[in-house]
């Protein structure tokens, strides 16, 4: 690479900001005469990362936990010079709601999934029938090969509907926002998949492949998650300050890319055009299909649903919480007429976050079968909360204040063939728009490390591409 090359990334939410921080490092490494800029079309960064601070409380609006064994995210907090605001969960125990009741999860579990079996022999979560079909894991054949499956399909088949929707539902519809009767297994989990055709199950298969949970020196099994002293935003703000001056500009919406010989041009939303040699789209499905809606290999995305969710975080004076449970919170069965679908005691969960004497919940609505609640006034949204939430924690006070976070159609769902069509799309964008990438929520995971797996994978091909 010889002249100046300018890359642009659309979109300044965690995967738009590690890639131009990867890319910025690669060129100052090798001494590459690239210029990156950043176009985010709001008028912050971090996307879907947004931390409040109120009153004394560290209020996540979004995402609250790193998970600890997905390396790139601690690679990049290190990077930007965090990791000592590094904080570990301070409690382990976690609940679902089934049966009106707080079931205390099993432990031995991955996914929800029985790795040990003992635990879940003596679980009040599930009937004696539910255990038993459960066990049909073991001596069910495999499955007959397949492309795609939807992960309802594949765990009630192996598990049973008990397991599936007490434990299983609950758990992954919680990180998807989407309903598990749609949702692909090969865009999600494919090791299941591949456990299940290796060794005939997936109980057997976990047993022979998960690591025996190593403890620490107190004895204590490590932690699963993490978080950052001062809230997720603070990774927003060191890896914004980190990348050279001039490099972002906020309020600035691509609203069409177009091919123009060996260049990109990108229109704004302004009127204003900009040239580019290579473009890493960071931006939900839609709106990358709506900037290169000439091409009709991206029409797929139009089909591709997303869902909305509603963050509700309320914070308390500890004596209005009667029946404070010890645990980092609970998520809710979809048997249950509850309408929020999770619950998180951020007091216990990450005590850093919360003055002592008081307490902090974080409640969500917005079911795929309930996405009008995520639509209702602030006062209504938290209504519903208070009414779910007293069901089992007999609150007796109104919360000191309330904030209500909604993300409209932030859930890109990875619905049955999801893999298989992204693989077309990328294909046909290698071929019609080399040099043009996707990364990010929509495409391949939609937790923290994996958009930065995204952006980190989007560098590489950029640098690959423009040194060819
Ligand atoms: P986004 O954050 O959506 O960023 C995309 C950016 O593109 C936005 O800033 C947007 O304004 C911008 N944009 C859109 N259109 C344009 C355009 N035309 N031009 C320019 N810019 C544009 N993950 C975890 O790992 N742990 C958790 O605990 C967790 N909890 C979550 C809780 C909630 C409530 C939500 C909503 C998500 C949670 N996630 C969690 C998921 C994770 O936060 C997101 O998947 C991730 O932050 C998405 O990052 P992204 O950069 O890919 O997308």
């Amino acid at each position: 690479m010889s002249e100046q090359k300018k890359v642009v990334v659309i979109g300044g939410g965690i995967t738009g900001l590690s890639t131009a921080y990867y890319l910025q490092k690669e060129a100052k490494e090798h001494n590459l005469p690239l210029n990156v800029q950043v176009l985010e079309g709001s008028n912050r960064l971090g996307g879907m990362i947004e931390t409040e601070k109120k009153q004394g409380f560290t209020i996540e609006r979004g995402p609250d936990s790193l998970l600890a064994r997905k390396p790139s995210v601690f690679r990049l907090i290190d990077e930007v010079g965090l990791t000592s605001d590094l904080v570990t969960v301070a409690t382990g125990k976690s609940y679902v709601l089934a049966n009106e009741k707080l079931h205390e999860i099993p432990s031995g579990s991955y996914m929800g999934i029985p790795v040990q079996v003992r635990p879940f022999v003596f679980s009040s979560l599930f009937s004696p029938q539910g255990k038993l079909r459960a066990a049909g894991d073991f001596i069910k054949p495999k499955s007959k090969p397949q492309t795609d499956q939807s992960l309802g399909h594949f765990f009630r088949n192996r598990l049973g509907d008990e397991v599936v929707e007490n434990l299983i539902e609950p758990l992954l519809s919680g990180i998807y926002s989407g309903d598990i009767d749609n949702l692909s297994l090969m865009a999600t989990f494919p090791n299941f998949y591949q456990l299940e055709q290796k060794y005939g199950g997936i109980v057997r298969g976990l047993q022979k492949t998960v690591p025996k949970p190593s403890t620490n020196k107190t004895g204590k099994k490590p932690s699963p998650f993490r978080t950052l002293q001062n809230g997720l935003g603070s990774l927003v703000e060191a890896v914004s300050d980190s990348l050279e001056e001039g490099s972002v500009q906020l309020e600035t919406s691509v609203t069409q890319i177009e091919k123009k010989a060996e260049r990109y041009e990108l229109k704004l939303h302004n009127g204003e055009v900009i040239q580019a040699d290579s473009v890493v789209i960071t931006t939900p499905h839609y709106a990358a299909q709506s900037m290169l809606s000439q091409y009709s290999f991206m029409d797929s995305f139009k089909e591709m649903p997303a869902t909305s969710v509603a963050n509700v975080a309320m914070a308390f004076d500890q004596s209005a919480i009667q029946q404070d449970i010890n645990g980092s919170g609970f998520l809710v069965s979809r048997n249950s007429d509850y309408r929020i679908t999770a619950c998180t005691w951020t007091h216990k969960k990450w005590p850093h976050t919360t003055p002592d004497g008081k307490a902090l919940l974080r409640a969500y609505v917005g079911k795929p079968s309930d996405q009008g609640a995520v639509d209702l006034s602030d006062e209504e949204i938290a209504d519903i909360v208070l009414q779910d939430l007293n069901k089992t924690m007999n609150i007796t006070q109104k919360p000191e204040f309330t904030v209500v976070t909604r993300w409209r159609d932030s859930r890109a769902q990875y619905t049955v063939g999801h893999k298989d069509r992204l693989k077309q799309i990328q294909a046909d964008m290698a071929d019609e728009l080399p040099g043009v990438y996707l990364a990010g929520a929509s495409y391949e995971g939609l937790g923290i490390p994996d958009c930065i797996d995204q952006g980190e994978k989007a560098v590489q091909n950029v640098l690959d591409y423009l040194k060819a």
